[in-house]
């Protein structure tokens, strides 16, 4: 049973019974919370003390997962850097954040002290600051409080039904929330383990999945499973969930998913200001397309609504403070009442599910009228021979802009197509065939990328 009174992820430590893995053959409870104290007093032995900054950038290892908890354990600030970030980019997280101290691969290997005691901590003292995406504008430090940690854990492992039994695959980067914090919170709340592997490789998932019950994903992942249907079949035999998020699941690929596996994919909604808002319960419906219900204790709102679709918003005790050294932009994304504005755009349907229709700065406004990018995808994506697409919106000197399909596949007409199911207004003005779309670490399309290259196309 999960205790949802914690209230702080490091309690789940000290309650978990240290006989059982934390890492499946790698790392018991026990082993859990001796290295966590070790590895806590190299810090401490490093300068490091509560309300620093410990910036890292690592590659994946137990290592570089515990750096987390040690920082918790010592009242440190977490500061994990996506390990695609070049020495410009480190050097601006750096300036802004003036880390106490820096973590490398070779600085990780070498770091232990004598064990420290845990310190006492606040919950709303702030445990870790993870960089937004910032697709525009200048990243900003997310400063996020031990109490948003274990409230989310808690009821993510309740809500998803994990047990001690539990063995979650973990292929997911640990230096973004959904495999930090969402992945690694929600199996210590339930004292479960993880078969931790180094990367997403397809071959490693197989042999690591007939040993495991969930398995937490982006999308890629499972498109990227299902290219081998028979491996996917068999290896998945025992498993009794899987959850996607961090980037739109496409409607095919769960309807793929579960004729292949049986398996319903559970769809979740997160972000890295506010972790999880919203899941499908387990019990289901799962309906493809909708990200499900606002979580126990999450209260999620649209505002500014036209014709259904307006903006999220949020609250609740998953949300993070505000961004690091900028309370102006922490102002401009509140509203009374505590609600947190997402920047994301949605509806809900008739059963009160979320149904995400895109970020708000990707909303197209052609000749006045607002266009959204999903739906014009959706409708593309369901043509024979089209594997799938992205739509913008670049310049244009009539409209203001315009509409631009960027599609993988091959149609010989889709315009033709479009007749009768997309008002001619959403057409797009130029379709550009591509053999894939850029995407980030998480699979997320990189809109901005594209913006970017095909602005052009109306000079
Ligand atoms: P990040 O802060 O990098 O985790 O990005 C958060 C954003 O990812 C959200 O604001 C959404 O736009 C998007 N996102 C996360 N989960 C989903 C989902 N299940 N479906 C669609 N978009 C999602």
């Amino acid at each position: 049973m999960i205790k949802p009174s914690y209230t702080d992820p490091l309690d789940w430590i000290e309650a978990a019974d240290p006989t059982r893995f934390f890492l499946v053959n790698k790392m018991t409870y026990g082993d859990l919370r001796q290295n966590v104290a070790v590895m806590a007093g190299g810090l401490v032995a490093n300068g490091v003390g509560a309300g620093d900054r410990v910036a890292a950038q690592t590659e994946k290892s137990p290592e570089a997962l515990l750096l987390y908890l040690d920082c918790l354990w010592i009242g440190a600030i977490y500061m994990p850097l996506n390990t695609g970030y070049t020495a410009t980019e480190i050097a601006y997280f750096v300036a802004d954040a003036e880390p106490a101290f820096f973590v490398t691969d070779a600085v990780l290997a070498g770091l232990s002290g004598a064990a420290v005691a845990r310190a006492l901590a606040d919950p709303e003292a702030q445990a870790a600051m993870l960089y937004t995406s910032g697709t525009t504008g200048k990243p900003k430090g997310a400063m996020i409080p031990r109490r948003a940690l274990a409230s989310n854990g808690a009821t993510l492992a309740a809500l998803w039904h994990f047990t001690a039994d539990d063995v979650l695959l973990h292929a997911l980067p640990v230096y973004h929330v959904h495999g930090l914090f969402v992945a690694t919170n929600t199996v210590l709340a339930a004292g479960a383990s993880m078969a931790f592997l180094e990367k997403f490789d397809v071959d490693a998932v197989f042999t690591a999945m007939p040993a495991c019950s969930v398995m937490m994903g982006v999308p890629t992942f499972y498109t990227r499973l299902l290219q081998h249907p028979e491996r996917l079949t068999a290896a998945a035999r025992d498993m009794r969930l899987f959850v996607s998020g961090s980037a739109p699941l496409l409607a095919e690929t769960h309807a793929a998913f579960s004729a292949t596996t049986g398996h319903a994919i559970l769809e979740r909604y997160g972000m890295t200001e506010t972790q999880i808002n919203t899941s499908h319960p387990f019990e289901g419906p799962r309906l493809p397309g909708t990200v499900g219900l606002p979580l126990p204790g999450v209260d999620v709102r649209i505002t500014g609504a036209v014709e259904g679709i307006g903006s999220i918003e949020v609250r609740g005790p998953n949300l993070f403070t505000g961004y690091w050294r900028n309370p102006e932009k922490t102002a401009e994304d509140r509203r009374d009442g505590g609600w947190f504005v997402t920047g994301d755009l949605g509806r809900f349907d008739d059963d009160g599910h979320l149904q995400i229709v895109g970020r708000e700065k990707d909303l197209i406004i052609s000749g006045g009228l607002n266009i959204y990018p999903k739906e014009i995808e959706s409708a593309i994506n369901a043509l024979p021979g089209i594997l799938e697409s992205a739509v913008i919106g670049v310049p244009h000197a009539d409209f203001g802009e315009a509409v631009v399909a960027i599609v993988v596949g091959d149609h010989s007409d889709i315009l033709a197509a479009l007749e009768g199911k997309l008002a001619r207004f959403k057409w797009p003005k130029s379709i550009v065939f591509v053999p894939d779309l850029p995407r980030n670490a998480m699979g997320k399309v990189q809109k901005n990328l594209l913006r970017e290259q095909f602005s052009l196309a109306f000079d």
